[in-house]
């Protein structure tokens, strides 16, 4: 991992910028769009078990609502700080487009490990952080969901906040929610399911066999071990994984349910038995065919992009990959498929969520998974030709759609007044 770390924002800018060019977007358009709408922060007092008073950081930044009312996660995390969030945000924009779901982008986050705190300082933060961002967000103005470190049950909170506030229940508030309070089928294992189906679509781009495919993980949340198991099903070789304490190798294969109940027993999956230990930086230049950074932002950058073996990286992290990186990359023959479209598949079901809770109306298993495929794979074919037509990789053509579309949007709505 990078000592000094690339301030996220600033290159989520630069990202726009190489796109923004190709667009030829008028100078006005480019200011509009390379900053945030709305940045709200907050501090906030919680009430430990001890008795003592705790004072938290927060933040919700809504980065453009030129196509629907904003949606993205919210990330508990030490690291976090308002230009990370205004990165994400950003991004959440253009995911939204690339996938072309009627939502603008946003993104909130706290400084917290929340691994330090009990459940009740837990339940008591969150409660107070809702009620905090509560004049922001909405189910027709900004739609929270989980991200790194936030769970279907943080959600819940979230939602019964709100509703208690209101005086009746409020299901559309939230997505990512349990399934026994309106959550929907399919959105637990959806970011890495929606990963598997871009996956599959470069892979057979490329005429490369998914089921002889060595696959590398990095991180093992939700969506990293997720895509362990999906990938694995689909008969996909898991040669290594990891997670914030370091990772684990074996080229015969791991399995993804074994780790995974190490990881329960004993917090990580480091010392996983059968398999050799490696740092998390070794792991990313492991040979293999799949990458998927499933972790957090700056992981791929020119200091160690020429060692990456992969052929496709998945990136089911958001930010993973830095502009140098992905250059070298693009020249050494890597393909990379970038977070905005293939990390899509989360906020995809999410909007089936929000769909189905204000509709009270709900789907089956079977057909969330439908829907989710049938807007991966159209989203990814889409990029795909534009990458082919434009002779750009998959990340800056991944740009050009998402870009075109808000600024379009932007553009027939007219700037009030
Ligand atoms: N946090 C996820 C993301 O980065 C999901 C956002 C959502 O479902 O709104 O895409």
């Amino acid at each position: 991992m990078d000592t000094i770390r690339e301030n996220p924002f600033t290159i989520a800018q630069r990202q726009f910028d190489i796109a923004a060019d190709l667009l030829d977007l008028h100078p006005g358009l480019c200011k509009v769009l390379r900053n945030p709408q709305r940045e709200l922060s907050v501090s906030f007092p919680v009430k430990m078990d001890d008795g003592s008073i705790e004072v938290f950081t927060g933040y919700r930044v809504q980065h453009n609502l030129s196509r629907g009312p904003a949606k993205g996660g919210l990330r508990y995390h030490p690291q976090v700080d308002l230009d990370e969030v205004r990165a994400l945000a950003m991004w959440m924009t253009w995911k939204c487009a690339v996938t072309n779901l009627p939502y603008g982008g946003a993104k909130g986050g706290v400084i917290v490990d929340p691994k330090q705190l009990s459940l009740s300082e837990l339940e008591r933060m969150t409660r107070r952080y809702a009620t905090e961002i509560s004049v922001l967000i909405g189910p027709d103005r900004d739609i929270p969901a989980p991200d790194v470190n936030t769970t279907p049950q943080v959600m819940a909170w979230i939602m019964d906040t709100i509703s208690m506030h209101q005086g009746y229940t409020v299901p559309a508030i939230v997505t990512g929610k349990p399934i026994n309070i309106g959550g929907s089928h399919g959105r637990n294992e959806a970011t890495a399911r929606g990963l598997t189906v871009v996956l599959h679509e470069s892979a057979r781009h490329l005429s490369l066999p998914l089921d002889r495919a060595r696959v590398v993980i990095q991180g093992f949340g939700n969506a990293g071990s997720v895509a362990a198991h999906l990938l694995h099903e689909m008969g996909a070789t898991i040669v290594a994984i990891s997670d914030s304490q370091g990772g684990i190798y074996n080229p015969g294969g791991l399995q993804p349910n074994a780790v995974q109940q190490y990881k329960q027993n004993t917090g990580s999956v480091t010392g996983f038995p059968e398999a050799d230990t490696l740092t998390n930086d070794a792991l990313l230049e492991l040979p293999c065919e799949i990458l998927v950074p499933a972790a957090l932002e700056n992981q791929i950058t020119a200091r160690n992009a020429s060692r990456i073996k992969a052929r496709i990286i998945g990136e089911a992290a958001n930010g993973p990959t830095t502009p140098e990186a992905d250059e070298i990359l693009y020249d050494q023959g890597c393909f990379v498929i970038p977070d905005i479209l293939a990390n899509a598949g989360g906020v995809t079901v999410s909007y089936f969520e929000w769909v189905q809770g204000l509709q009270e109306f709900f789907w089956t298993e079977r057909e969330v998974n439908a829907q989710l495929e049938r807007i991966m794979s159209t989203s990814f074919q889409n990029v795909l030709r534009t990458a082919q037509e434009r002779k750009v990789h998959m990340r800056t053509a991944a740009y050009l759609v998402a870009v075109h579309l808000v600024s379009q949007a932007t553009m027939t709505r007219g700037i009030y007044p």
